[in-house]
């Protein structure tokens, strides 16, 4: 058996889980259940090694926006790598992508006033530079006490230490303590789980003067940022009511303390607008990007900040150089694929369509949540969207982390052809940007069987 040039099907299978850890999930349980071998895309959909197809409604990791395997990335792909797969961004060099993406992010980004960019090689990376350059602002502007971060709970920032450090989900903090000081939590503006109301303004009102007394008992001369995604994705797709990021915005006004937003999941059209915050009529003074950027394509990462942060490198510093960067730092292939996406998000107006198919889809969860009493909450906007399952609907009684209906949802979903995720009691979807209403009609029908055959056998149990 040629394994470098060709692993056949069988053994791919005899070999599936044996020597591979996978992210976020228990190497016993992928042992004994291995994982799915997706061999191919096309478009929404993935076949598995045995060519079975899967409509699939969480673009792998809510990030192959344009669908798979299309053309246009593969030729942007291969001239590049005609001309040059990789050249380093360190020692005075730099490469013809990397600078042309670099001008069109910023062309992207006037709304947004923002002035520089600095990439990296995912989100988690892209977080990791905002903190930094957060912290060393502050150094440069003469207030070097200002290093705080605070951040949400139920967040998610990735998995460096930083970023671990940002989220507020408890496993993933927890295993890899102790975490890096400085970082420091309130609460989420989550509306169908909170102690407080009902009423989405009031929540709004309520979330974002807790902000404002966290800074105020940190003492705000000491606080560098806060971070949020725009929409709270891994936590549960937690849509922050209308009046929330405004006012976000202005409590981080009054102290002087910069707005980061995580849009890696939110940036370039998944929530129906161009960035996240962009929705919320927001502008924040740096932002993280990653996954939509060339929808996963090639691995890729960006931090960008607005004029007010990049003018503080105009100074002569001791400290106002660059003292941080990956190897793949403007990765030329990643670059070069993400002009070739980000062209079609626009000429295709994808953004447009997550809005209108989004809504349609929401609808059509809606119709189902009103048959299926298993559906206590569906929320989203665009194609980020969360059906969050309870045991009682009037009491909103969640599953147990360890009950087993999540893993025979996702069984159940991939037997009749469709990849879905369940998170913490919720079924996260998040289709490529290029679904039609037609997608969500299959989806749907999918999505309803499943419900059906996983409530009867929670009754008979
Ligand atoms: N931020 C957010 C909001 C994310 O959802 C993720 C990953 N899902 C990350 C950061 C980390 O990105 P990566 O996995 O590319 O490091």
């Amino acid at each position: 058996m040629n394994i470098q040039a060709n692993p056949s099907p069988n053994f791919l299978k005899a070999h599936n889980a044996r020597h591979l850890w996978h992210p976020m999930g228990d190497p016993k349980v992928s042992e004994a259940d291995p994982p799915l071998i997706v061999a191919r895309g096309e478009g929404v959909y993935v076949y598995d090694a045995d060519g079975k197809k899967y409509l699939d409604c969480v673009a792998a990791l809510w990030n192959v926006n344009v669908g798979h395997n299309r053309p246009e990335l593969q030729r942007a792909m291969i001239e590049q790598i005609d001309q040059l797969a990789y050249y380093a961004s360190f020692m005075g060099t730099t490469n013809p992508p990397a600078i042309a993406l670099s001008a069109l992010l910023m062309e992207m980004l006037v709304p947004e006033n923002m002035a520089r960019v600095l990439f990296s090689s995912g989100g988690s990376d892209a977080n990791e530079t905002a903190f930094k350059l957060a912290r060393q602002y502050w150094k440069i502007e003469g207030q070097p006490e200002r290093t705080k971060i605070i951040a949400l709970k139920n967040g998610y920032h990735g998995v460096h230490f930083g970023g671990m450090s940002a989220t507020g989900t408890g496993p993933h903090r927890r295993t890899y303590e102790p975490l890096v000081p400085g970082f420091f939590h309130v609460e989420s503006p989550y509306l169908y789980r909170n102690p407080w109301t009902d009423d989405h303004e009031e929540l709004g009102r309520i979330c974002a003067a807790e902000l404002d007394r966290a800074i105020q008992f940190q003492g705000p001369d000491t606080v560098a940022a806060f971070i949020a995604e725009p929409i709270q994705g891994a936590g549960g797709v937690i849509v922050p009511p209308e009046n929330y990021w405004p006012l976000v915005r202005q409590v981080c006004d009054k102290h002087g303390v910069l707005l980061i937003a995580d849009e890696v999941v939110t940036g370039f059209g998944r929530t129906g607008a161009m960035f996240g915050s962009r929705g919320w009529g927001v502008k924040p003074d740096i932002m993280s990007l990653a996954k939509g950027i060339n929808s996963g394509y090639v691995p890729l990462g960006a931090t960008v900040v607005n004029e007010r942060v990049a003018s503080a490198w105009q100074k002569p510093h001791p400290l106002a150089g660059i003292f941080h960067g990956y190897t793949y730092t403007g990765h030329p292939l990643a670059c070069a694929v993400a002009l070739a996406n980000l062209r079609i998000v626009q000429e295709e107006d994808l953004p447009a369509n997550a809005a209108k198919v989004g809504d349609y889809f929401q609808q059509r969860l809606r119709e189902l949540a009103d048959r299926q009493p298993l559906i206590g909450d569906v929320r989203g906007r665009g194609l980020m969207l969360a059906i969050e399952l309870v045991k009682d609907r009037k009491t909103r009684e969640p599953f147990a982390p360890t009950d087993p209906i999540g893993k025979k949802l996702v069984e159940g979903a991939r037997a009749r052809g469709m990849i879905m995720r369940f998170t913490s009691g919720k079924i996260i979807i998040s289709p490529p940007l290029i679904f039609t209403k037609a997608h969500v009609d299959e989806a749907i029908g999918i999505l309803s069987e499943t419900l059906a055959a996983a409530a009867s056998e929670a009754t008979a149990a």
